[in-house]
């Protein structure tokens, strides 16, 4: 893949998470971004930004590597539940697309699998 394009997936990343965060800190806190929600969003885009992987996998909540903090991986857990179904109707574009790389990806772990067993 392209450098550009792996810049760009990373932006796309950055941007759907934010989206998220900004679901979940609404109901939750009343606010746009909260002090602690815009820190869980740093530290989202600092794990984009760093990650080796960003060209083979889809969203860094499917990684395999997890290079998530335990703490962070568990919030981003609860907005990612909470938001992601409301996403469909605020943003059902990108909800969407969301939606087939989790497609997808999926189905390339159980192939994945399958080659394991064999
Ligand atoms: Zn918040």
């Amino acid at each position: 893949m392209q450098l550009e394009k792996v810049q760009d997936k990373r932006e796309k990343e950055k941007q759907t998470i934010r989206l998220m965060i900004e679901i979940y800190c609404k109901k939750h806190h009343g606010q746009k971004l909260c002090p602690e929600c815009q820190e869980l969003y740093d530290y989202a885009c600092m794990r984009i930004d760093r990650c080796p992987f960003m060209e083979s996998k889809t969203f860094c909540s499917f990684c395999k590597v997890h290079c998530y903090g335990k703490q962070q991986r568990e919030k981003i857990r609860e907005v990612m539940r909470f938001s992601g179904p409301r996403m469909l109707f605020h943003h059902p574009i990108l909800a969407i697309k969301h939606m087939i790389l989790t497609i997808k990806y999926k189905r390339s772990q159980k192939k994945e699998r399958k080659q394991e067993k064999k």
